[in-house]
Protein backbone atom coordinates (compact mmCIF):
# COMPACT_ATOMS: atom_id res chain seq x y z
CA UNK A 1 0.00 0.00 0.00
CA UNK A 2 1.23 3.58 -0.65
CA UNK A 3 2.05 5.62 2.05
CA UNK A 4 -0.10 8.45 2.58
CA UNK A 5 1.60 11.79 1.87
CA UNK A 6 3.26 13.83 4.86
CA UNK A 7 1.10 16.00 6.76
CA UNK A 8 2.35 19.77 6.52
CA UNK A 9 0.69 20.02 10.11
CA UNK A 10 -0.46 18.26 13.03
CA UNK A 11 -3.68 19.31 13.31
CA UNK A 12 -4.35 19.34 17.56
CA UNK A 13 -6.41 21.26 20.12
CA UNK A 14 -4.97 23.94 22.19
CA UNK A 15 -6.03 24.19 25.45
CA UNK A 16 -5.24 28.10 26.34
CA UNK A 17 -7.57 28.52 29.53
CA UNK A 18 -5.56 30.89 31.71
CA UNK A 19 -2.57 30.79 29.56
CA UNK A 20 -0.34 33.70 28.36
CA UNK A 21 -1.17 34.35 24.80
CA UNK A 22 0.69 37.74 23.35
CA UNK A 23 -0.43 39.58 20.07
CA UNK A 24 1.67 42.40 18.62
CA UNK A 25 -0.10 44.83 16.90
CA UNK A 26 -3.26 46.85 17.21
CA UNK A 27 -5.49 46.85 14.05
CA UNK A 28 -8.68 45.05 13.13
CA UNK A 29 -6.46 41.48 12.30
CA UNK A 30 -5.66 41.88 15.97
CA UNK A 31 -8.75 42.28 17.32
CA UNK A 32 -10.21 39.69 15.33
CA UNK A 33 -7.23 37.10 16.32
CA UNK A 34 -7.82 38.75 20.08
CA UNK A 35 -11.37 37.84 19.88
CA UNK A 36 -10.57 34.23 18.83
CA UNK A 37 -8.21 33.55 21.74
CA UNK A 38 -10.78 35.31 24.39
CA UNK A 39 -13.24 32.33 23.34
CA UNK A 40 -10.49 29.91 24.38
CA UNK A 41 -9.64 31.81 27.95
CA UNK A 42 -6.65 32.53 27.16
CA UNK A 43 -4.89 35.95 29.38
CA UNK A 44 -3.98 38.31 26.43
CA UNK A 45 -1.67 41.11 26.51
CA UNK A 46 -2.18 43.24 23.32
CA UNK A 47 1.48 45.24 22.28
CA UNK A 48 1.16 47.74 20.11
CA UNK A 49 1.73 51.77 20.30
CA UNK A 50 -2.23 52.20 19.35
CA UNK A 51 -4.85 50.59 19.22
CA UNK A 52 -8.32 50.01 17.11
CA UNK A 53 -11.30 51.07 18.55
CA UNK A 54 -12.52 47.47 18.89
CA UNK A 55 -9.57 46.22 20.84
CA UNK A 56 -9.38 49.74 22.89
CA UNK A 57 -12.99 48.74 23.96
CA UNK A 58 -11.85 45.00 25.05
CA UNK A 59 -9.05 46.84 27.29
CA UNK A 60 -11.49 49.36 28.72
CA UNK A 61 -13.38 46.42 29.82
CA UNK A 62 -11.02 44.42 31.31
CA UNK A 63 -10.74 41.52 29.03
CA UNK A 64 -7.15 41.97 27.96
CA UNK A 65 -4.08 44.23 28.76
CA UNK A 66 -2.32 46.65 26.71
CA UNK A 67 1.47 47.07 26.40
CA UNK A 68 1.51 50.80 24.51
CA UNK A 69 4.99 49.85 23.26
CA UNK A 70 6.88 48.85 20.34
CA UNK A 71 7.96 45.54 20.22
CA UNK A 72 10.80 44.06 22.25
CA UNK A 73 11.84 40.12 22.30
CA UNK A 74 11.79 40.25 25.86
CA UNK A 75 7.71 41.12 25.55
CA UNK A 76 7.46 36.84 24.65
CA UNK A 77 9.73 35.80 27.74
CA UNK A 78 6.74 33.30 29.59
CA UNK A 79 4.75 33.35 26.83
CA UNK A 80 2.71 30.49 25.73
CA UNK A 81 1.55 32.07 22.79
CA UNK A 82 2.19 34.45 20.30
CA UNK A 83 0.42 36.19 17.00
CA UNK A 84 2.12 38.78 15.19
CA UNK A 85 -0.13 41.10 13.13
CA UNK A 86 1.67 44.24 12.48
CA UNK A 87 1.58 44.64 8.60
CA UNK A 88 5.15 45.26 9.46
CA UNK A 89 7.57 42.85 7.59
CA UNK A 90 10.32 43.73 9.64
CA UNK A 91 8.12 43.34 12.94
CA UNK A 92 6.37 40.02 12.12
CA UNK A 93 9.97 38.51 11.47
CA UNK A 94 11.31 40.06 15.08
CA UNK A 95 8.12 38.64 16.18
CA UNK A 96 9.19 35.12 14.55
CA UNK A 97 12.48 34.98 15.70
CA UNK A 98 12.04 35.85 19.23
CA UNK A 99 8.96 33.77 19.43
CA UNK A 100 11.51 30.83 17.68
CA UNK A 101 14.05 31.14 19.83
CA UNK A 102 12.01 30.50 23.37
CA UNK A 103 10.30 27.74 22.10
CA UNK A 104 7.38 29.57 22.08
CA UNK A 105 4.73 28.93 18.83
CA UNK A 106 4.04 31.84 16.51
CA UNK A 107 1.45 32.79 14.31
CA UNK A 108 2.53 35.17 11.51
CA UNK A 109 -1.03 36.92 9.99
CA UNK A 110 -0.73 35.65 6.38
CA UNK A 111 3.22 34.43 6.59
CA UNK A 112 2.74 30.96 6.45
CA UNK A 113 6.92 30.87 6.41
CA UNK A 114 7.62 33.14 9.31
CA UNK A 115 4.86 30.81 11.37
CA UNK A 116 4.81 27.46 13.12
CA UNK A 117 1.40 27.46 13.75
CA UNK A 118 -1.28 28.67 11.48
CA UNK A 119 -5.18 29.00 11.81
CA UNK A 120 -7.75 27.08 10.52
CA UNK A 121 -11.42 27.71 9.30
CA UNK A 122 -13.46 26.70 12.15
CA UNK A 123 -16.82 25.54 12.63
CA UNK A 124 -17.60 26.06 16.63
CA UNK A 125 -20.85 24.55 17.99
CA UNK A 126 -18.66 24.16 21.10
CA UNK A 127 -17.64 21.56 22.79
CA UNK A 128 -17.76 20.28 19.38
CA UNK A 129 -15.19 21.46 17.26
CA UNK A 130 -14.54 20.92 13.56
CA UNK A 131 -11.14 22.45 12.20
CA UNK A 132 -10.29 22.39 8.29
CA UNK A 133 -7.17 23.81 6.54
CA UNK A 134 -5.42 23.76 3.36
CA UNK A 135 -2.09 23.96 4.70
CA UNK A 136 -2.03 27.51 3.47
CA UNK A 137 -2.33 26.31 -0.27
CA UNK A 138 -6.10 27.25 -0.52
CA UNK A 139 -7.73 29.59 2.35
CA UNK A 140 -10.50 29.96 -0.40
CA UNK A 141 -10.95 25.88 -0.68
CA UNK A 142 -11.07 25.57 3.13
CA UNK A 143 -13.36 28.02 3.35
CA UNK A 144 -15.74 26.20 1.34
CA UNK A 145 -15.15 23.13 2.84
CA UNK A 146 -16.29 24.84 6.00
CA UNK A 147 -19.50 26.79 4.19
CA UNK A 148 -19.94 23.19 2.93
CA UNK A 149 -19.73 21.22 6.61
CA UNK A 150 -21.16 23.96 8.48
CA UNK A 151 -24.59 24.06 6.19
CA UNK A 152 -25.60 19.63 7.11
CA UNK A 153 -24.20 19.64 10.42
CA UNK A 154 -27.85 21.10 13.06
CA UNK A 155 -27.36 23.73 15.09
CA UNK A 156 -28.16 22.12 18.07
CA UNK A 157 -24.40 19.70 18.13
CA UNK A 158 -22.85 21.62 21.00
CA UNK A 159 -26.11 20.91 22.82
CA UNK A 160 -25.78 16.97 21.83
CA UNK A 161 -22.27 16.91 22.83
CA UNK A 162 -22.63 19.04 26.33
CA UNK A 163 -25.95 16.48 27.01
CA UNK A 164 -23.70 13.26 26.16
CA UNK A 165 -21.02 14.43 27.95
CA UNK A 166 -22.95 15.08 31.27
CA UNK A 167 -23.80 10.95 31.40
CA UNK A 168 -20.72 10.08 30.16
CA UNK A 169 -19.74 8.97 33.56
CA UNK A 170 -23.17 7.07 34.68
CA UNK A 171 -23.22 5.60 31.44
CA UNK A 172 -20.36 4.46 31.46
CA UNK A 173 -21.12 3.10 35.45
CA UNK A 174 -23.97 0.96 34.26
CA UNK A 175 -23.20 -1.00 30.90
CA UNK A 176 -19.97 -2.77 30.02
CA UNK A 177 -17.69 -1.30 27.37
CA UNK A 178 -19.37 -3.22 24.06
CA UNK A 179 -22.97 -2.49 25.35
CA UNK A 180 -21.80 1.50 26.25
CA UNK A 181 -20.19 2.05 22.41
CA UNK A 182 -23.70 0.31 20.77
CA UNK A 183 -25.63 2.34 23.02
CA UNK A 184 -23.81 6.18 22.31
CA UNK A 185 -24.41 4.83 18.73
CA UNK A 186 -27.74 4.77 19.55
CA UNK A 187 -28.04 8.10 21.27
CA UNK A 188 -26.27 9.87 18.26
CA UNK A 189 -27.94 8.56 15.17
CA UNK A 190 -31.72 8.13 16.88
CA UNK A 191 -34.57 9.48 19.11
CA UNK A 192 -32.29 10.75 21.83
CA UNK A 193 -30.05 13.37 19.32
CA UNK A 194 -33.50 14.13 17.42
CA UNK A 195 -34.89 15.47 20.57
CA UNK A 196 -31.94 17.73 21.83
CA UNK A 197 -31.44 18.76 18.39
CA UNK A 198 -34.72 19.99 17.87
CA UNK A 199 -34.30 21.78 21.09
CA UNK A 200 -36.53 19.64 23.59
CA UNK A 201 -34.29 18.09 26.51
CA UNK A 202 -36.78 17.02 28.70
CA UNK A 203 -38.30 14.67 25.98
CA UNK A 204 -34.62 13.69 24.97
CA UNK A 205 -33.94 12.88 29.04
CA UNK A 206 -36.82 10.53 29.08
CA UNK A 207 -36.06 8.83 25.80
CA UNK A 208 -32.75 8.73 27.04
CA UNK A 209 -33.35 6.93 30.38
CA UNK A 210 -35.82 4.45 28.75
CA UNK A 211 -32.86 3.52 26.34
CA UNK A 212 -30.37 3.58 29.32
CA UNK A 213 -32.93 1.08 30.74
CA UNK A 214 -33.75 -1.15 28.13
CA UNK A 215 -30.15 -1.33 26.89
CA UNK A 216 -28.79 -2.71 30.99
CA UNK A 217 -31.39 -5.19 30.30
CA UNK A 218 -31.15 -6.40 26.85
CA UNK A 219 -27.41 -6.68 27.26
CA UNK A 220 -27.85 -8.81 30.82
CA UNK A 221 -30.03 -10.89 29.38
CA UNK A 222 -28.12 -11.39 25.95
CA UNK A 223 -31.15 -10.41 23.42
CA UNK A 224 -30.03 -8.26 20.34
CA UNK A 225 -32.13 -5.19 21.78
CA UNK A 226 -35.43 -4.00 21.96
CA UNK A 227 -35.54 -0.64 19.88
CA UNK A 228 -38.87 1.34 19.76
CA UNK A 229 -39.13 3.21 16.70
CA UNK A 230 -40.84 6.64 15.72
CA UNK A 231 -42.16 8.90 13.10
CA UNK A 232 -41.12 12.09 11.61
CA UNK A 233 -43.75 13.96 10.30
CA UNK A 234 -41.54 16.34 7.98
CA UNK A 235 -42.96 19.11 5.71
CA UNK A 236 -40.58 18.47 2.60
CA UNK A 237 -41.69 22.14 1.02
CA UNK A 238 -43.35 23.37 -1.84
CA UNK A 239 -41.07 20.96 -4.59
CA UNK A 240 -38.09 22.26 -4.68
CA UNK A 241 -35.73 20.18 -2.65
CA UNK A 242 -33.22 23.15 -1.99
CA UNK A 243 -36.36 24.41 -0.34
CA UNK A 244 -36.17 21.64 2.65
CA UNK A 245 -35.17 22.61 5.29
CA UNK A 246 -31.83 21.04 6.78
CA UNK A 247 -33.68 19.87 9.68
CA UNK A 248 -36.06 17.89 7.22
CA UNK A 249 -32.64 16.71 5.73
CA UNK A 250 -31.12 15.26 8.70
CA UNK A 251 -33.75 13.50 9.60
CA UNK A 252 -33.99 11.93 5.95
CA UNK A 253 -30.64 10.50 6.42
CA UNK A 254 -31.60 8.74 9.83
CA UNK A 255 -35.10 6.94 8.29
CA UNK A 256 -35.57 4.02 7.67
CA UNK A 257 -38.83 3.90 5.57
CA UNK A 258 -40.33 6.97 3.79
CA UNK A 259 -43.84 7.25 3.35
CA UNK A 260 -44.84 10.25 0.89
CA UNK A 261 -47.47 11.98 -0.83
CA UNK A 262 -48.13 12.82 -4.06
CA UNK A 263 -46.88 16.33 -3.99
CA UNK A 264 -43.55 15.28 -2.91
CA UNK A 265 -41.33 15.23 -5.93
CA UNK A 266 -38.62 12.60 -7.27
CA UNK A 267 -35.50 15.20 -6.34
CA UNK A 268 -37.05 15.60 -2.61
CA UNK A 269 -37.10 11.64 -2.39
CA UNK A 270 -33.63 11.19 -3.61
CA UNK A 271 -32.36 13.32 -0.59
CA UNK A 272 -33.59 10.48 1.85
CA UNK A 273 -31.51 7.94 2.82
CA UNK A 274 -30.01 5.15 0.26
CA UNK A 275 -31.42 2.57 1.76
CA UNK A 276 -34.29 3.72 3.29
CA UNK A 277 -37.56 1.62 1.80
CA UNK A 278 -39.69 4.33 0.20
CA UNK A 279 -43.57 4.13 0.12
CA UNK A 280 -46.23 6.14 -2.02
CA UNK A 281 -49.13 6.73 0.30
CA UNK A 282 -50.47 9.32 -2.01
CA UNK A 283 -54.56 9.77 -2.08
CA UNK A 284 -56.55 9.82 -5.20
CA UNK A 285 -59.71 12.03 -4.85
CA UNK A 286 -63.22 10.84 -3.73
CA UNK A 287 -64.12 11.71 -0.48
CA UNK A 288 -64.79 7.87 0.76
CA UNK A 289 -61.60 6.31 -0.71
CA UNK A 290 -59.92 9.63 0.96
CA UNK A 291 -61.41 8.62 4.49
CA UNK A 292 -60.29 4.72 4.06
CA UNK A 293 -56.68 6.02 3.12
CA UNK A 294 -55.81 8.33 5.78
CA UNK A 295 -56.58 5.43 8.40
CA UNK A 296 -54.24 2.60 6.43
CA UNK A 297 -51.39 5.41 6.78
CA UNK A 298 -51.91 5.67 10.45
CA UNK A 299 -52.23 2.35 10.34
CA UNK A 300 -48.39 1.85 8.20
CA UNK A 301 -46.52 4.30 10.20
CA UNK A 302 -47.87 3.04 13.82
CA UNK A 303 -47.11 -0.68 12.62
CA UNK A 304 -43.88 0.40 11.22
CA UNK A 305 -42.90 2.55 14.26
CA UNK A 306 -44.00 -0.50 16.04
CA UNK A 307 -41.19 -2.51 14.29
CA UNK A 308 -38.41 -0.29 15.68
CA UNK A 309 -37.93 1.56 12.53
CA UNK A 310 -37.70 5.33 12.53
CA UNK A 311 -40.43 6.27 9.61
CA UNK A 312 -40.33 9.62 7.47
CA UNK A 313 -44.09 10.75 6.68
CA UNK A 314 -43.38 13.29 4.00
CA UNK A 315 -45.86 15.61 3.36
CA UNK A 316 -45.60 18.25 0.65
CA UNK A 317 -45.92 21.95 1.92
CA UNK A 318 -45.92 22.00 5.30
CA UNK A 319 -47.37 19.14 7.43
CA UNK A 320 -49.67 21.17 9.47
CA UNK A 321 -51.13 23.31 6.44
CA UNK A 322 -53.96 21.22 4.78
CA UNK A 323 -51.74 18.26 5.15
CA UNK A 324 -54.05 16.61 8.05
CA UNK A 325 -50.92 16.49 9.93
CA UNK A 326 -52.71 16.79 12.46
CA UNK A 327 -54.98 14.22 12.45
CA UNK A 328 -51.62 12.15 11.89
CA UNK A 329 -50.23 13.19 15.00
CA UNK A 330 -53.29 11.82 17.01
CA UNK A 331 -53.52 8.67 15.84
CA UNK A 332 -49.82 8.84 16.82
CA UNK A 333 -50.09 10.09 20.07
CA UNK A 334 -53.52 7.48 21.09
CA UNK A 335 -50.86 4.82 20.39
CA UNK A 336 -47.96 6.29 22.14
CA UNK A 337 -46.10 6.41 19.21
CA UNK A 338 -43.12 8.97 19.84
CA UNK A 339 -42.94 11.73 17.21
CA UNK A 340 -41.86 14.81 15.84
CA UNK A 341 -43.32 17.02 13.58
CA UNK A 342 -40.88 19.21 11.46
CA UNK A 343 -42.10 22.32 9.41
CA UNK A 344 -42.26 23.09 5.76
CA UNK A 345 -42.16 25.65 3.44
CA UNK A 346 -45.88 25.81 2.58
CA UNK A 347 -47.21 26.62 -1.14
CA UNK A 348 -48.34 29.98 -0.61
CA UNK A 349 -45.18 31.09 0.32
CA UNK A 350 -42.91 29.02 -1.86
CA UNK A 351 -45.23 30.24 -4.60
CA UNK A 352 -45.47 33.81 -3.67
CA UNK A 353 -41.52 33.85 -3.21
CA UNK A 354 -40.68 32.47 -6.60
CA UNK A 355 -43.65 34.24 -8.36
CA UNK A 356 -42.73 37.66 -6.68
CA UNK A 357 -45.73 38.53 -4.79
CA UNK A 358 -44.86 39.76 -1.27
CA UNK A 359 -48.81 38.20 0.18
CA UNK A 360 -48.31 41.29 2.67
CA UNK A 361 -47.38 44.95 1.94
CA UNK A 362 -47.53 48.28 3.51
CA UNK A 363 -50.78 50.07 2.23
CA UNK A 364 -52.21 46.82 0.10
CA UNK A 365 -52.46 43.96 2.55
CA UNK A 366 -52.20 44.01 5.87
CA UNK A 367 -53.57 40.28 6.49
CA UNK A 368 -52.99 37.27 4.58
CA UNK A 369 -55.37 33.82 4.87
CA UNK A 370 -54.79 30.42 3.33
CA UNK A 371 -57.76 29.05 2.64
CA UNK A 372 -59.16 25.91 1.22
CA UNK A 373 -61.23 25.93 -1.85
CA UNK A 374 -62.40 22.11 -1.24
CA UNK A 375 -65.47 23.67 1.10
CA UNK A 376 -68.76 22.08 0.12
CA UNK A 377 -71.18 24.18 -1.62
CA UNK A 378 -73.04 24.69 1.45
CA UNK A 379 -70.20 26.23 3.34
CA UNK A 380 -70.25 28.63 6.24
CA UNK A 381 -67.11 30.60 5.14
CA UNK A 382 -67.80 34.18 5.20
CA UNK A 383 -67.00 35.30 2.06
CA UNK A 384 -68.00 39.42 2.87
CA UNK A 385 -65.02 38.79 4.96
CA UNK A 386 -62.77 37.41 2.43
CA UNK A 387 -63.61 40.04 -0.08
CA UNK A 388 -62.69 43.04 2.10
CA UNK A 389 -60.26 45.56 0.60
CA UNK A 390 -56.57 45.50 1.84
CA UNK A 391 -55.68 41.70 2.71
CA UNK A 392 -54.81 38.97 0.32
CA UNK A 393 -56.38 35.49 0.53
CA UNK A 394 -54.93 32.16 -0.77
CA UNK A 395 -56.72 29.15 -2.18
CA UNK A 396 -55.04 26.16 -1.93
CA UNK A 397 -56.81 23.34 -3.91
CA UNK A 398 -58.83 25.79 -5.80
CA UNK A 399 -58.29 24.99 -9.30
CA UNK A 400 -61.05 22.79 -10.14
CA UNK A 401 -63.52 25.27 -8.44
CA UNK A 402 -61.86 28.42 -9.46
CA UNK A 403 -65.30 30.10 -11.38
CA UNK A 404 -67.57 29.20 -8.36
CA UNK A 405 -64.63 31.05 -5.89
CA UNK A 406 -64.67 34.23 -8.21
CA UNK A 407 -68.18 33.99 -8.26
CA UNK A 408 -68.73 33.88 -4.77
CA UNK A 409 -65.71 36.62 -3.89
CA UNK A 410 -67.48 39.07 -6.90
CA UNK A 411 -70.83 38.41 -5.02
CA UNK A 412 -69.63 39.27 -1.56
CA UNK A 413 -68.57 42.53 -3.27
CA UNK A 414 -65.17 42.01 -4.30
CA UNK A 415 -64.40 44.38 -7.53
CA UNK A 416 -64.16 43.00 -11.03
CA UNK A 417 -60.40 44.86 -11.10
CA UNK A 418 -59.05 43.19 -8.17
CA UNK A 419 -55.84 41.53 -9.17
CA UNK A 420 -55.19 37.76 -9.17
CA UNK A 421 -52.73 35.22 -10.01
CA UNK A 422 -52.74 31.41 -10.33
CA UNK A 423 -49.18 29.78 -9.79
CA UNK A 424 -49.11 26.02 -11.14
CA UNK A 425 -45.82 24.08 -9.84
CA UNK A 426 -44.74 26.55 -7.94
CA UNK A 427 -40.66 26.36 -7.07
CA UNK A 428 -40.80 22.96 -9.70
CA UNK A 429 -39.08 23.34 -13.26
CA UNK A 430 -42.76 23.53 -14.79
CA UNK A 431 -43.54 26.52 -12.65
CA UNK A 432 -46.46 29.03 -14.54
CA UNK A 433 -47.49 32.20 -13.43
CA UNK A 434 -50.57 33.48 -14.59
CA UNK A 435 -51.90 36.82 -13.57
CA UNK A 436 -55.18 38.84 -14.00
CA UNK A 437 -57.60 40.24 -12.22
CA UNK A 438 -60.77 38.49 -10.61
CA UNK A 439 -63.44 39.33 -14.08
CA UNK A 440 -60.67 37.36 -16.09
CA UNK A 441 -59.27 34.73 -13.90
CA UNK A 442 -61.33 31.59 -14.17
CA UNK A 443 -61.20 32.20 -18.20
CA UNK A 444 -57.81 33.09 -18.78
CA UNK A 445 -56.58 29.77 -16.24
CA UNK A 446 -58.85 26.96 -18.18
CA UNK A 447 -57.43 28.95 -21.48
CA UNK A 448 -54.16 28.25 -20.39
CA UNK A 449 -55.19 24.73 -18.87
CA UNK A 450 -53.59 25.60 -14.90
CA UNK A 451 -53.79 22.03 -13.37
CA UNK A 452 -53.10 20.56 -10.03
CA UNK A 453 -50.86 21.56 -8.03
CA UNK A 454 -52.16 25.33 -8.31
CA UNK A 455 -53.04 28.17 -5.88
CA UNK A 456 -55.29 30.97 -6.36
CA UNK A 457 -53.68 34.35 -5.06
CA UNK A 458 -56.45 37.49 -4.88
CA UNK A 459 -55.41 40.65 -3.74
CA UNK A 460 -53.87 43.68 -4.70
CA UNK A 461 -50.67 42.29 -4.65
CA UNK A 462 -51.00 39.86 -6.52
CA UNK A 463 -49.84 42.74 -9.05
CA UNK A 464 -46.93 43.18 -7.72
CA UNK A 465 -43.51 42.39 -9.07
CA UNK A 466 -45.05 41.21 -12.56
CA UNK A 467 -41.73 41.55 -14.65
CA UNK A 468 -40.07 39.18 -12.41
CA UNK A 469 -42.58 36.39 -12.73
CA UNK A 470 -41.38 35.47 -15.48
CA UNK A 471 -37.99 33.58 -14.13
CA UNK A 472 -38.52 31.23 -11.45
CA UNK A 473 -35.91 29.97 -9.03
CA UNK A 474 -35.89 26.97 -11.14
CA UNK A 475 -35.09 28.36 -13.98
CA UNK A 476 -31.97 30.17 -12.93
CA UNK A 477 -29.09 28.42 -13.28
CA UNK A 478 -27.02 29.65 -9.97
CA UNK A 479 -28.50 31.58 -7.50
CA UNK A 480 -27.00 34.60 -8.48
CA UNK A 481 -28.80 34.81 -11.09
CA UNK A 482 -32.00 35.22 -9.37
CA UNK A 483 -30.49 38.87 -8.32
CA UNK A 484 -30.20 40.63 -11.28
CA UNK A 485 -33.02 42.29 -12.91
CA UNK A 486 -34.55 40.53 -16.13
N1 LIG B 1 -49.50 20.87 3.05
C1 LIG B 1 -49.42 21.50 1.76
C2 LIG B 1 -50.75 21.72 1.11
C3 LIG B 1 -51.44 20.47 0.74
S1 LIG B 1 -52.98 20.75 -0.06
C4 LIG B 1 -48.67 22.84 1.93
O1 LIG B 1 -48.45 23.29 3.05
O2 LIG B 1 -48.31 23.42 0.90
C5 LIG B 1 -52.54 20.62 -1.75
C6 LIG B 1 -52.63 21.96 -2.43
O3 LIG B 1 -51.47 22.72 -2.13
C7 LIG B 1 -52.64 21.88 -3.93
O4 LIG B 1 -53.91 21.61 -4.43
C8 LIG B 1 -52.18 23.26 -4.30
O5 LIG B 1 -53.22 24.19 -4.17
C9 LIG B 1 -51.18 23.54 -3.23
N2 LIG B 1 -49.79 23.24 -3.66
C10 LIG B 1 -48.96 22.36 -3.14
N3 LIG B 1 -47.77 22.38 -3.77
C11 LIG B 1 -47.88 23.32 -4.72
C12 LIG B 1 -47.01 23.83 -5.72
N4 LIG B 1 -45.76 23.39 -5.85
N5 LIG B 1 -47.46 24.82 -6.52
C13 LIG B 1 -48.70 25.31 -6.39
N6 LIG B 1 -49.56 24.86 -5.47
C14 LIG B 1 -49.18 23.88 -4.66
Amino acid sequence: MEAPPPMDYLPVFLKLRSASAVIVGGGRIAGRKADLLLRSGARITVIAPELHADLRERVARGELSHLARTFIPAHLDGANLAIAATGRKDINSEVSAAARERGVPVNVVDDAALSTFIFPAIIDRSPLLVAVGSAGHAPVLARWVREQIEAILPAGLGALARFMGERRRRVQRSLGAAARRAFWERVVRGKTSARVLAGDESAAERVFEAELLLSGLTTSVGTGGIALGEVYLIGAGPGDPDLLTLRALQLLQQADVVLYDRLVPAAVLERARREARRIFVGKSRGEGAEHTRQEEIHELMIRFARQGLKVARLKGGDPFIFGRGGEEVEALARQGIPHLVVPGITAALGAAASAGIPLTQRGLAHSVTFITGHVPEDDSLDWRALARERQTVVFYMGVGKLSSIVARLRAAGAPAALPAALIEQATLPGERVLRATLATIADLGQQAGISPPALLIVGEVAAVGERSSVRSACDAETAADLMQPI
